[in-house]
């Protein structure tokens, strides 16, 4: 069996900046998926002990597990203190590419940062991150990984009794806007430095050589989140709990709890079942990542410059560019979506039109778009289909043709089946929906049942693919449609 090789930089770091804290055993560790395409990626031995390593039965050698400290504001809610509470970095791994990933167990006890939690987590968001998670990778959608899922042998204490599990998740790094307002917070202004030192090394080295390092840190944090924003609005994604803790620096998607993709399209639509005041609905969601960075941008006003002022203009410039970095990466990703080329001056309120028409006719997301790519071929009645009110469409699509024979692609003889193709990567077949990520999660949880989990996990794992046959593709019934998700902390 090879060793994992760890060389765990965020530990180096000074002792403030986390809580040293080994993984609390569990009664019965048994591996429910080890992912093993991710694990040939990361250079892992796919032969190692995982069930006992993810449950924190064996800690590996040079793993120096620690609980990050964090801060954050939970729905607009400032605390000062949060950090992994359930949760430990077991290491960071350079992979043979020589990439640094976090290995990071999630649901391995109490730490210092619990507070009045039990530190463990329950199966069913266990579960679903792993089919999140891994579903976002296959969308081509920056994430965090899951490496595996580990049940426990023993009960936590929701509203019910659960079976408890653990979650290995990979991570480019767990740094949080939350971390720096951790330091900020303190007025610890040679931990934000560290900090900020630290995260330009692991993911913006080229900033480390730019006239503001740290000026050119923020700016690209904010293109990252703007770009991961719009790729979540592309493919329908509500992430239900985008507290400043929740928004990793590396521009991945992170903690997916009350997450949940649309089924009807519905602008405002809200999943989470503590979002009462719909701070982060659907269409919310690139607002709320740029207050998320306004946050980030007040801890680095002294990094950026000591005059505090001129900071502050500095990092205001930078924030009144993220609108224009957000839409021209949405409607790029629209553009893609309706099979279109070099980009014309309508062609977003030409997407928003057919968005208008989807939310009267409660149009299914997904499949409104996947129709599109047939649509595009000449076949009209998937698309039709997935309106109330077909002629809603048809009005819409004299628009889009005519548009599509203005474009580029237009001119050759192949036009329509490769136009279809190309469609065919930017509207996913299939995602996780809802009714069937709650009809996984029941079969395990009650019936001990892991086949629907392997076989939705397996089905998410190509998304451009037709999967007619397959449960996981068609929209919930009326009677099986989830209308609310849950945080499950
Ligand atoms: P989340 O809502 O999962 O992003 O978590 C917010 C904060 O609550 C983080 O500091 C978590 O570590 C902490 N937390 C969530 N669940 C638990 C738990 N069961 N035990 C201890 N801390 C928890
Ligand atoms: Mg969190």
């Amino acid at each position: 069996m090879n060793a994992i090789v760890f060389d765990n930089s965020y530990a180096r770091l000074p002792d403030r900046f986390f809580a040293p804290r080994p993984p609390t055993p569990v009664a019965a560790p048994c591996l429910i998926r080890l992912n093993l395409p991710l694990a040939a990626e990361l250079g892992l031995d796919p032969a190692a002990p995982w069930g006992d390593i993810v449950a924190g039965n064996t800690v590996p050698p040079g793993a120096e597990p620690i609980a990050m400290a964090y801060a954050g504001h939970q729905f607009g809610h400032f605390s000062p203190q949060l950090g992994d509470g359930r949760a430990v970095l077991l290491g960071e791994i350079v992979t043979p590419g020589g990439a640094r990933r976090d290995l990071h167990l999630k649901g391995s006890g109490r730490t210092a940062f619990s507070r009045g939690g039990d530190g463990r987590a329950a199966l069913g968001p266990v579960l679903r991150e792993y089919i999140v998670a891994e579903a976002m990778h296959a969308l081509g959608i920056p994430t965090t990984r899951a490496l595996a899922a580990v049940s426990t042998g023993e009960i936590v204490y929701r509203e019910t009794e659960q079976p408890g599990a653990v979650l290995a998740r990979i991570a480019a790094s767990h740094i949080r806007v939350g971390t720096f307002q951790y330091f900020a917070a303190r007025q610890d202004a040679e931990g934000l430095r560290l900090l900020a030192d630290h995260a330009i090394a692991r993911h913006t080295p080229d900033a480390a050589g730019a006239p503001n390092p740290y000026r050119a840190f923020f700016q690209s944090v904010m293109a990252r989140q703007a770009s991961l924003v719009a790729q979540w609005m592309n493919v329908g994604f509500i992430h239900g709990v985008m507290n400043t803790d929740n928004t990793a620096i590396s521009g991945e998607t992170i903690d997916y709890g009350p997450c949940a993709f649309l089924d009807a399209y519905e602008p405002m639509k809200v999943f989470s079942s503590i979002d009462h005041g719909a701070r982060y609905a659907y269409a919310n969601q690139p607002r709320i990542i740029q207050w998320n960075l306004a946050r980030l941008a007040e801890c680095l006003l002294l990094l950026i410059d000591e005059d505090v002022d001129a900071a502050i203009e500095q990092v205001k410039e930078d924030l009144a560019t993220f609108g224009t970095r957000f839409e021209t990466a949405y409607a790029e990703g629209l553009r893609r979506k309706l099979g279109l080329g070099a980009a014309e001056d309508g062609d977003l309120d030409l997407a928003e039109n057919l968005l208008e028409r989807m939310a009267e006719s409660g149009a299914d997301f997904t499949r409104t778009f996947r129709a599109l790519c047939a649509a595009a071929e000449g076949d009209e009645r998937p698309a039709r289909a997935c309106f109330t009110d077909p002629a809603a469409f048809d009005a819409w699509a004299i628009q889009w043709r005519a548009r599509l024979a203005r474009d580029s692609l237009a001119q050759t003889d192949h036009a329509p089946t490769d136009r279809a193709a190309a469609m065919r990567t930017a509207n996913p077949a299939i995602i996780p929906r809802n009714h069937r990520i709650a009809a996984v999660i029941e079969a395990a949880v009650t019936g001990n049942d892991f086949a629907p989990f392997h076989s939705l996990v397996d089905a998410l794992a190509t998304p451009w693919t037709d999967q007619p046959d397959s449960p996981n593709i068609l929209p919930p019934r009326d009677d099986e449609r989830v209308t609310q998700t849950f945080c499950g902390t």
